[in-house]
């Protein structure tokens, strides 16, 4: 289902629109001191901005400029006409804080609102937000999304899996909102305990973490659902920025709201279909600061074809292969864990939880995946398994990973995002 006619509007259109909007943004941007300062060592000044292309020429934003303008730097608009913040958790250092005018809470909701019409959520549904409501955007923006949608919303917030799904059994719950890591969990107790058979859901809109096609899998077949993956960041919004539609054929940009651009991070060059680059974004419609050309570390691609099966015109980008500083580099080979995971979750016999270690033996840097096996006890079975996720591992990655496979619940579960990868690699 289509909830705004911006969705469908014809390239041409849908770039005139850009156009415009960017017109006004820089001018905002303008007004602040932080940004007028970037722009004008960069040598330029809005009413140069005469095409869409001619973005190229301003300069980016990272999350340096957040960390540097924090707390108000950055702030737009007089503080009185913000109504509210988000930041994010700042676990690597000083938070990035969102600011939100009335304005831009209202957009924000329309987009989260496009978000869940797009994969099938209507005023007839009960959905459960399993995050926490609190500075975390996917907690507010998907209770504000799914109200505005229609559908009976259950702020139950994060943890407590097996009362989360007590709860969706009892309230006849047919929709949620969580984190990749907690939607496996979910699948898996609903399993161990035995209510998978009980349970009304349908739907599962997935975020804020990087996932793979056989994570999906396996959370569709646990829950017997479909899984929708979505994209957005504090700094430019929230969750609200990109989308996947039914097709599960890459996610739209939300086109009249957002400008993207996917780069190559050594040199900054645009790049085409389907190559692999990161993906810089500017805000077109936000009131409370700028975002424009904000470098987001997210290693994606623009997708071929410009229309999609669903009749939405707005460009479809992959999704997120992963950042571009969480690669590890081992034996000379650069590796995502998102590789390592798709490969171990095609496996039938791998369950819910797995991590990746990076250890020293000698003088060489070993590699070792640990994952949990429904099939522990018949040895002859787990060592075939065991050859068997190697051999796929190697057709991967082309280095040898140790694969160590433990029974069920061997792996400790964490509380919130899953830590997949431990390094120990001792300095050399
Ligand atoms: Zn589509």
């Amino acid at each position: 289902m289509i909830r705004h006619k911006e969705e469908t509007l014809p390239k041409r259109e849908l770039k005139k629109l850009q156009f415009k909007r960017l017109k006004e943004t820089v001018s905002r941007g303008y007004e602040v001191p932080y940004y007028r300062t970037k722009m004008k060592e960069h040598g330029i000044t809005p009413d140069e901005i005469r095409t869409l292309d001619d973005i190229r020429t301003l300069p980016f934003m990272t999350k340096e400029d957040f960390r540097k303008a924090f707390p108000f730097g950055l702030l737009g608009v007089p503080i009185e006409r913000v109504v509210r913040i988000h930041a994010t958790s700042g676990t690597t250092g000083t938070p990035s804080t969102a600011f939100y005018t009335a304005q831009d809470i209202d957009t924000w909701t329309e987009l989260i609102a496009r978000n869940l019409t797009s994969i099938g959520v209507t005023a007839a549904d009960r959905f459960q937000n399993t995050v926490s409501h609190g500075l975390f955007t996917g907690g507010m923006g998907y209770l504000q999304g799914a109200q505005r949608v229609g559908a009976m919303v259950i702020p139950f917030g994060g943890g407590m899996t097996l009362k989360q799904l007590e709860f969706m059994r009892d309230f006849k719950v047919t929709s949620f909102h969580a984190i990749p890591s907690f939607g496996l969990k979910m699948a898996e107790t609903a399993k161990k305990e035995g209510i998978s058979g009980e349970l009304s859901l349908r739907i599962g809109m997935l975020g804020a973490e990087n996932w793979s096609e056989g994570t999906r899998k396996k959370i569709e077949e646990g829950l017997q659902i479909d899984v929708y993956d979505n994209y957005g960041l504090t700094e430019l919004v929230g969750p609200g920025v990109s989308c996947e539609c039914p097709e599960k054929n890459g996610m739209h940009v939300w086109e009249d709201h957002f400008l993207f651009e996917v780069l190559d991070p050594e040199t900054d060059e645009l790049l085409g279909p389907n190559e692999d680059g990161e993906m810089v974004l500017t805000a077109l419609t936000k009131e409370a600061f700028p975002c424009i050309r904000f470098r987001t570390g997210d290693l994606c691609s623009v997708l071929e074809g410009d229309i999609c099966g669903c009749g939405r015109t707005h460009q479809r980008i992959s999704r997120i292969k992963g950042r571009i500083d969480d690669g590890f580099i081992i034996r000379g080979v650069n590796i995502f864990p998102k590789q390592i995971e798709e490969v171990i979750m095609q496996f039938p016999e791998i369950g819910y939880n797995y991590y990746i270690k990076l250890w020293t033996k000698g003088v060489m840097d070993e590699i070792t995946v640990y994952a949990e096996t429904n099939n522990f006890n018949d040895t002859h079975a787990r060592i075939a398994l065991q050859r068997d996720i190697t051999r796929a591992l190697y057709e991967t990655v082309r280095i040898r990973v140790n694969v160590e496979l433990v029974e069920e619940d061997g792996i400790p579960r964490q509380e919130g995002k899953a830590k997949r990868l431990l390094d120990e690699r001792e300095e050399k």
